[in-house]
């Protein structure tokens, strides 16, 4: 059986069920498998027939196999992935793999959506209630509150912003209803995250029974090495090359485990826009956090200090805590030979949503186009001709007006997202005063 130990090192090793719902460890640390399964070259040859469903199966059952019934897990997978993957051809050699058509039009419907799934499978065991704290940023609001939607045994409560994010990203949070809840808050993106971790180390509101549902989750993480197998299996016979879009490191580390049960991975792009901490990292051995955040047009990646870099460092054998202080050190060679990383800058981010739609009539947004440009530099820097597949992480009609000042063209919005401009808003404003906050919770249950 798979257990689950803490990047800190300090606290037990527990089971998949306790470390969904758990989230973080108790010695802050970020919870791995204590050993990966390894997927065989048979399996990986008859993946090419099967469905993303059936994949996703395939890869989540050796983790949980022993946890949970195949029938449950077979359920739950089917319910989740009823959407297309499409694999767009750019070249001969290159693809963009477009993770952008499930209900939120973000990669993060494909973690959100599972990991919703398996705690509501655990909970309803136990006849327990939880209370899912998030802030957002963006995107991973709306990912997370349709993905718990309609649930019987958790309430969301997602805090964003007032003015950080845009009137469709809000409304993907706000016209929802029943088991969700959205406040605005009166400040930044950091004072929305500073009153979550707040209300999680508060003793006097342990009753709520409070659990967050961001990146740091391993819930969230399981899912994302699906993708991978899934482009690997339909397109590739032998290595590849795959670019991701970096923030907070959750999408590339799925990736990396992939790699690790067996995927041929040749190398990773750990694509990052004006947010340098990692390549520079890479290139100096020495690790900085960038205090506060740089703002750039990938927003969902204006990370100063990605909170899954202790996973990828302990899995090479390092340790990082929290704070990104560096306890051991790495195998910086081996880590330097799986990842090439490069930082984007913003206009090189717009030039590449311009070139790539002159060029291949292809639609990106700043996401994928950081993600598109650096494997663009990866190829022209290391003449490597192997297959190479570019991650698109969003949707363009998620970025509206970017896509319309460069291309003047509106991209169509995507099923999920046509109806919402009709729909009706609902959430309240707080200041972003741990007090009001903290009242707030105390009266919702
Ligand atoms: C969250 C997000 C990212 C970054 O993913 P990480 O797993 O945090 O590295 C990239 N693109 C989009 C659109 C996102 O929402």
């Amino acid at each position: 059986m798979i257990r689950y130990t803490s990047t800190n090192e300090k606290s037990p090793a527990i089971t998949f069920k306790q470390a969904i719902i758990q989230g973080q460890a108790p010695d802050k640390g970020l919870y791995m498998p204590d050993k990966l399964p390894q997927i065989s070259a048979e399996t990986l040859l008859s993946m090419k027939d099967m469905s993303y469903a059936e994949i996703a199966f395939t890869i989540v059952n050796q983790f949980l196999k022993d946890e949970i019934p195949e029938n449950e897990l077979k359920k739950i997978v089917n319910e989740v992935y009823n959407y297309p993957v499409p694999l767009e051809r750019v070249t001969d050699s290159i693809f963009i793999m477009r993770l952008d058509q499930g209900p939120t039009a973000s990669f993060k419907d494909f973690a959100a959506r599972m990991m919703a799934r398996l705690m509501q499978y655990y909970l309803k065991q136990q006849n327990k209630n939880l209370l899912i704290l998030t802030a957002t940023s963006g995107d991973t609001g709306g990912a997370v509150a349709n993905a718990f939607y309609g649930m019987d045994n958790i309430k969301v409560i997602v805090l964003f912003p007032e003015k950080e994010i845009s009137l469709r990203q809000r409304k993907q949070m706000t016209t929802l209803g029943k088991n969700i809840t959205a406040i605005a808050i009166k400040g930044k993106f950091d004072d929305c995250q500073a009153l979550v971790k707040k209300a999680f180390a508060d003793k006097e509101l342990e009753y709520l029974n409070l659990s967050s549902a961001n990146s740091i989750n391993f819930g969230r993480l399981l899912p994302q090495t699906v993708y991978y197998f899934y482009a690997y299996s339909k397109l590739a016979k032998e290595e590849v090359i795959f670019s991701v879009p970096s923030g907070n490191f959750g999408n590339l580390m799925g990736g990396i485990l992939a790699k690790y049960m067996g995927l041929p991975v040749r190398k990773f792009i750990a694509a990052v826009n004006e947010n340098n901490e990692f390549p520079l990292f890479l290139e100096t051995s020495f690790y900085k956090p960038i205090k506060p955040s740089i703002v750039c047009p990938s927003t969902a990646m204006n990370v100063g200090h990605p909170s899954n870099l202790a996973r990828l460092i302990y899995l090479y054998k390092g340790q990082m805590d929290e704070k990104g202080n560096i306890s051991r050190m790495p195998d910086m060679n081996k880590l330097i030979k799986d990842i090439f990383s490069i930082s984007i800058s913003n206009s090189e981010t717009m030039q590449t949503i311009k070139q790539v739609y002159e060029k291949y009539k292809i639609i990106l947004e700043p996401h994928g186009a950081v993600g598109f440009a650096a494997l663009q530099h990866y190829l022209t820097k290391t003449k490597d001709n192997h297959l190479a597949i570019s991650l698109e992480t969003a949707h363009p009609a998620k970025f509206p007006d970017d896509i319309k000042e460069l291309l003047n063209i509106d991209p169509e919005l995507p099923k999920s997202m046509q109806n919402l401009e009709n729909k009706e808003e609902q959430y309240l404003t707080l200041p972003a005063e741990y007090d009001a906050f903290k009242n707030f919770l105390k009266n919702t249950n």
